[in-house]
């Protein structure tokens, strides 16, 4: 990562690098065979310099073509280079359209870890295929799947299963089939039956039960559906079923859980999910139709 200081250190941490490249050229100089293994496998250090050396020193961001430099030399990515009014954020004078093919060839010819490494990625990617690669790496953090609150914890999913029974206080459940009691006091008002989320642990894996309310349309409905704690590719391993009712009557949802990569937002907008109509609901939920009371039976069970 970068120093993070204001633009003239950057004019001083330039000879470093230069003095790195000298040791390379002296080291590629020893022997031909040493250069061709070189361009396979670059050290660590001359890699993380060069990595140094692709950082904007505007937004800090890694630089892709087309990479600019004024007529100094300096650098700056070509997103950052219209926010700077044609001066160069490191030596203040005019930029021009100067393009650093050099450093763009530079950087064509770096292979770089998946920045989840820590997480358990090994890959290791051309310059200009790793962001890519980690905008769909598999091991890259979940978000926080509780919906109620803009929370922006990120990890993998034990860290989240400890952050949502230490932090959001979520009920946890152990077993694929469970019998969830939603009351609430005043229905008529949407924004007050707000969601809840109850967390189910079975098959060694993480699911979240998620119930709200929300308007479809003018029609104030309630919605119950399941997310799969890990990728999508597992969740499809997995199905549930879902079931409300009471005076002989009975509606039944069977789904297939979707993970978590998908915000609860998404699902719900999909209508991916058991869908009650606030009438029905009451009807369900008995009494004189000022409570809301629900009694919602369930079962995950995986696929074959
Ligand atoms: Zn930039
Ligand atoms: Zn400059
Ligand atoms: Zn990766
Ligand atoms: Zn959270």
């Amino acid at each position: 990562m970068a120093s993070g200081g204001p633009y003239f250190d950057d004019v001083r941490s330039k000879p470093e690098i230069i003095d790195l490249s000298k040791d390379d050229v002296v080291e590629a100089g020893n022997h031909v065979k040493d250069s061709s293994e070189y361009s396979a496998k670059p050290n660590a250090a001359v890699s993380s310099s060069v990595h140094e050396l692709l950082e904007c020193p505007v937004c800090l961001n890694a630089m892709f073509p087309p990479i600019h430099q004024c007529s100094n030399g300096h650098t700056l990515c070509s997103g950052c280079k219209p926010r700077v009014h044609n001066r160069c954020p490191t030596c203040r004078h005019e930029l021009g359209n100067i393009r650093c093919l050099a450093l763009e060839k530079v950087a064509a010819s770096l292979e770089l870890p998946c920045k989840y490494q820590s997480f358990g990625c090994i890959g290791i990617y051309p310059y200009y295929n790793k962001l890519k690669h980690e905008s769909q790496c598999i091991f890259r953090p979940y978000n926080c799947p509780y919906a109620g609150s803009e929370c922006t914890a990120t990890g993998d999913i034990p860290f989240l299963v400890t952050h949502l029974k230490d932090d959001h206080k979520v009920d946890m459940h152990n077993g694929c089939s469970f019998n969830h009691r939603y009351v609430k006091s005043n229905p008529h008002e949407v924004e007050n039956a707000t969601w809840m989320l109850t967390v189910f642990s079975c098959f060694g894996q993480y699911f979240c039960l998620h119930f709200e309310a929300f308007q479809l349309g003018m029609a104030p409905v309630y919605i119950a559906f399941l997310r799969f704690m890990g990728d999508d590719v597992e969740a499809k391993n997995y199905s549930y079923s879902l079931e409300v009712g009471a005076n002989g009557r009975k509606m039944l949802w069977q789904g297939v859980p979707r993970s978590i990569r998908d915000s609860h937002r998404k699902v719900r907008d999909s209508f991916d999910g058991l869908i009650i109509q606030r009438s029905m609901a009451l009807f369900f939920s008995g009494g004189d139709k000022k409570e809301l009371k629900l009694r919602v039976t369930g079962r995950i069970w995986k696929e074959q």
